[in-house]
């Protein structure tokens, strides 16, 4: 599948990992918008948060339980968003379900 995130993940296209497990990989955004700024993928393919659910139960949890972990590994203690863009009204650009991580400064109030 010609998807840019499977190639990182599968190691075909380099980058900075930050976390990973069985069911999840991260690593940072190449066009940062926060001081602090990852993007956590399904290891499995799946478009967007809407089609989420065919996941397992284990694998939708586990990508909840990394990013506790993440925000832990990267010192966030005062705080940070997590951002899932969903299709073209959510400016969704990379066709697998990825969660922004993002932090390490005050981001602003508005969210959209
Ligand atoms: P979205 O627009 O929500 O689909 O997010 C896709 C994100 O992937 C954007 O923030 C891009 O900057 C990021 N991105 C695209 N290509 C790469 C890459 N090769 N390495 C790291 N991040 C990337």
């Amino acid at each position: 599948m010609d998807c840019l995130f499977c190639k990182i993940i599968a190691g075909q296209i380099p980058s900075t990992k930050v976390y990973e497990d069985e069911y999840c990989y991260a690593f940072r955004d190449i066009a940062p918008q926060a001081k602090c700024h990852v993007v956590l993928v399904s290891k499995e393919h799946v478009a967007n948060v809407a089609d989420a659910a065919s996941l397992s139960d284990t694998a939708l949890a586990a990508m909840l339980r990394a990013v506790g972990k993440i925000a832990a590994q990267e010192n966030l203690q005062e705080g940070f968003r997590i951002v899932s863009n969903c299709g073209k009204n959510g400016c969704q650009s990379v066709g697998h379900w990825h969660i922004h991580i993002l932090g390490g400064e005050q981001l602003g109030e508005k969210m959209a």
